[in-house]
């Protein structure tokens, strides 16, 4: 059996890797060059605190591999256990907070609830008096999604993929089998045609479009986020949390030597942009008022904070802010519409895509969570902490 995955990002080549070891011949068709999607522009963010327990599994499966990463791959992801910090100012907020740490702690994360004059303990510049509610997990932390794309890539070269680097698929091919129904026969690309009996779609800000080519219409939208780098008044601790401001959504993380990474999207229109075309750097103007929120939420970033880099990428953001893991015709999986969470979650759609290209089904979570179907459904439950 032959799989083609479209797409050379996180979730492509650590899906090629599953596969392969799984025994399975596994071609990744990428178009440009591996990450030049959505992965090499991720913050590197890896977390458990989420409010939907199907997010809240899919953490838990790939926060196994993240942890034993060097030891499996030999390769030092530099992921860093400082843990996330969330803070609000609104009692409602505070109030869901609680729940979601029931939810979460019910899959054993060690997150708890916390008053944010008892947060000061993991961010002593915190403006604790200005917050109602917070919560914490020493579990979180961050890694560099570039050497864990390598990581993955040479170890699924090792195994035995094949992965296509400057190879745009430009066509998905279904074939009626003896059912009468269609399967997928294959990928058209701009140098031949492949024969695949499973296609997986994990073409991140470009999901729509391949999935266009199976005649199927997912509502995902590429949305454009940025990230500066900044050297702080005060420098970050190396082991102060990744924190994030709920209401205004500015979020920052240590980077390295006192810099921190600063975060989040202010602006009442959302966009959606053009992956082909859209502007890579960071907005100087943004940059701004991410630095004006974080220095709001802790004192590091006083008048002096200075930016020194940054850039923008995109979000391929759902209605529910959750993925869309399925197989949706037959032989044609979407692994697709991560939002703000697919370099962390990445390990584990990849094992989920290699369970249903497998078996036709998983035990790792309850994939009714992430059906492309599930957006007319009254009781869906949107993921709630976004960032
Ligand atoms: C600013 C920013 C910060 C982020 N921070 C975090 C974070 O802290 N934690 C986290 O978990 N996630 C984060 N994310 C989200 C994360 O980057 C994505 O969810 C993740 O990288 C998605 O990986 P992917 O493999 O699905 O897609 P991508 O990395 O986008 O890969 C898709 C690939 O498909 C290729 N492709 C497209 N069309 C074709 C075609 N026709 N033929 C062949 N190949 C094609 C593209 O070239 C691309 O390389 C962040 C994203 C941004 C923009």
């Amino acid at each position: 059996m032959t799989v083609v995955i479209i797409g050379g990002g996180i979730v492509g080549v650590a899906t090629a890797y599953y596969l392969t070891r799984a025994g399975v011949d596994t071609v990744v068709c990428e178009r440009s060059t591996l990450g030049a999607g959505s992965t090499e522009r991720a913050l590197g963010g890896i977390r458990a605190q989420f409010s939907t327990p199907a997010n809240v599994a899919l953490s838990k499966r790939a926060m196994a591999v993240w942890d034993d990463f060097e030891a499996t791959f030999g390769v030092d992801i530099g992921y860093r256990k400082h843990g996330y910090l969330f803070v609000t100012v609104e009692a409602e907020t505070a109030a869901r907070f609680e729940r979601t740490v029931e939810t979460q702690r019910e899959y054993g994360v060690p997150s708890e609830y916390l008053d944010p004059a008892d947060a000061q303990a993991y961010l002593p510049e915190l403006r604790a008096d200005r917050y109602v509610g917070a919560t914490y997990s020493p579990a979180d932390g961050t890694a560099d999604p570039h050497l864990a794309l390598g990581g993955f890539a040479e170890a699924a070269r090792e195994a035995g993929a094949e992965i296509r680097t400057g190879t745009a698929v430009t066509d998905v091919v279904f074939e009626a089998v003896e059912s009468g129904e269609e399967r997928v026969a294959g990928v058209e690309t701009d140098a031949g045609f492949v024969p695949a009996e499973f296609v997986v779609n994990a073409a991140g800000p470009w999901a729509e479009t391949i999935a266009a080519m199976a005649d199927l219409d997912l509502p995902i939208s590429p949305r454009r986020r940025q990230i500066a780098v900044v050297e702080p008044t005060i420098p970050y601790p190396e082991d102060a949390p990744l924190t994030v401001d709920t209401e205004t959504g500015v979020h920052f993380a240590p980077d390295r030597e006192g810099d921190a990474l600063v975060a989040g999207f202010f602006d009442a229109a959302d966009p959606e942009y053009d992956p082909e075309a859209y502007p890579t750097d960071y907005d100087l103007d943004w940059a701004a008022t991410a630095i004006e929120y974080a220095a709001d939420c802790a004192s590091y970033f006083g008048a002096d904070t200075r930016v020194k880099n940054g850039w923008s990428g995109l979000y391929a953001v759902t209605p529910d802010h959750s993925p869309i893991i399925e197989e949706s015709r037959p032989g044609f999986v979407n692994a697709v519409g991560f939002s703000g969470h697919g370099f962390m979650h990445a390990p584990a759609t990849a094992q989920v895509v290699t369970d249903l290209v497998r078996c036709g089904e998983t035990s790792i979570v309850d994939l009714g969570s992430f059906r492309r179907d599930r957006f007319a459904d009254a009781d869906t439950r949107a993921e709630s902490n976004v960032i």
